[in-house]
């Protein structure tokens, strides 16, 4: 059988991008495939320590996919966040140096939503197969390009298609295989990741600390949990992994200021190596790529996933269109609509982050210390800190249709 369009990858952005293509009413009688070498096979049973903090923006991409019902029905799935609270490193939690975000601002019932990526996976998978989508378990190993199609090889034999999307991570195997490079800056750094109880409610608030030497974030989870995300550089990292849970649990609460009293491990911590990657073309004729594969910021805004669910709606409207006027899915031109749409702006997210992980998370210099008395000047100015929050919320910019406000 031949397809349309085949997926490599069902990570949120890969599983979300095939709901969207397989329920569009214009793209009807298209043929998807979406393969990955770790397709689950079951609904997750166990807590994935990987968790995102869901954009309005997102929140609109996935109810377009079908996946966010799915999601609001599920007892304890999504963890809605009122307020975002940042402070610096030399500074009270509480202080005049603080920010804080508040959804109430902009007349907005929560900022986003904490979700675990398993959840949000399964979610998107389901409506995807819902909507008739073909899902397949393998690896893909080489594509082979022609003048009306690709091959791809997997290690479930050899399939045909219009277009292939690499939706397959940061290491992606369809840009190498494409020959499209990649610009990878690695920040030698870890981020660590674990759940935790606190002393005190988490009062629906995403906690956030510039430390000098690299970031602290407890994100408020639905269970009354947190989930702590700390990226700090390498050699920093693996000598808290090493630690005895209770000296570990001793300097995470030292390090976040008591700001949520005594925190304890609920988990086991895991760890993830930080990058950024910047693709200069995001699309050759009959490929092109999406979310992580495209581009991969720091992890301090959390916005990784949110970019990459816009990069899923923008292509499918793109590929929609596309559809209605007879055009070819994989012509270099329909894929060119899409990289002008998206990679401008996902660069100058990328680079924002970059900023910000430099002068804010290890700013102990003059320039740094600026950045983070800026900190205390945006929160007392409504006007930037409305600016950030429409951004962060996803609410600003050139929005494909399905994200944007009502
Ligand atoms: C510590 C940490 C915290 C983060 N927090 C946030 C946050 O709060 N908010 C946010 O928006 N983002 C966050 N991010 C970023 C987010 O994790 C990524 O942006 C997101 O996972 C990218 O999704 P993706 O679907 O593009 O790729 P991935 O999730 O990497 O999925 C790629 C898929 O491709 C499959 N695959 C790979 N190679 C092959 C192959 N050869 N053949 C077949 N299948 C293949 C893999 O099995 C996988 O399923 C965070 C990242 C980190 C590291």
């Amino acid at each position: 059988m031949s397809f349309d369009v085949a997926i490599v990858g069902s990570g949120p952005v890969g599983a979300t991008l095939a709901a969207l293509l397989a329920r569009d009413p214009r793209s009807r009688g298209a043929r998807v495939l979406l393969l990955d070498r770790e397709l689950p096979a079951a609904a997750p049973q166990a807590t994935d320590l990987r968790v995102f903090a869901l954009s309005r923006a997102s929140e609109r991409v996935l109810d377009a996919a079908g996946a966010w019902a799915a999601l609001a029905a599920s007892p304890g799935a999504l963890g809605a966040y009122e307020r975002m609270h940042v402070w610096p490193e030399r500074g009270a939690p509480r202080s005049a140096g603080a920010l804080t975000f508040d959804a109430a601002t902009l007349s907005e019932p929560n900022i986003g939503y904490i979700v675990e990526n398993a959840r949000l996976q399964w979610a998107a998978l389901q409506a995807f197969v819902a909507a008739g989508g073909v899902v397949q378990s393998a690896e893909l190993r080489g594509l082979h390009f022609g003048p009306s199609g690709v091959t791809l090889d997997t290690s479930a034999g050899p399939r045909e298609a219009r277009l292939v999307v690499g939706a397959d991570g940061a290491r992606s195997a369809v840009r190498r295989l494409a020959g499209l490079g990649a610009e990878v800056q690695d920040y030698g750094q870890l981020a660590v990741v674990a759940n935790l109880s606190a002393q005190h409610p988490h009062e629906q608030t995403a906690w956030q600390r510039f430390l000098g030497e690299g970031t602290l974030a407890l994100l408020p989870l639905a269970s009354g949990e947190c989930s702590l995300v700390w990226s700090v550089p390498q050699a920093q990292a693996r000598r808290l992994l090493a630690l005895e849970p209770a000296a570990f649990e001793a300097e995470l609460t030292a390090a976040s200021g008591g700001v949520l009293g005594e925190l304890t491990l609920r988990s086991a911590r895991a760890a993830f190596p930080l990058r950024r990657v910047e693709v200069p073309r995001y699309a050759i004729e009959r490929c092109v790529l999406v979310g992580d594969a495209a581009h991969m910021v720091h992890p301090l805004a959390g916005q990784g996933v949110n970019l990459g669910l816009l990069d899923a709606a923008a292509l499918a409207e793109v590929l929609a269109v596309a559809r209605r006027e007879r055009e070819d899915p994989g012509a270099l031109r329909t894929l060119r609509r899409y990289e002008r749409w998206r990679k401008g702006e996902n660069a100058l997210m990328g680079r924002a982050f970059d900023l910000m992980n430099r002068f804010l998370a290890f700013g102990r210099d003059t320039t740094g210390g600026l950045a983070q008395r800026g900190l205390g000047w945006v929160d007392r100015s409504m006007l930037l800190k409305r600016l950030f929050m429409e951004r962060a919320l996803g609410l600003a910019g050139d929005l494909p249709r399905i994200a944007r406000r009502g």
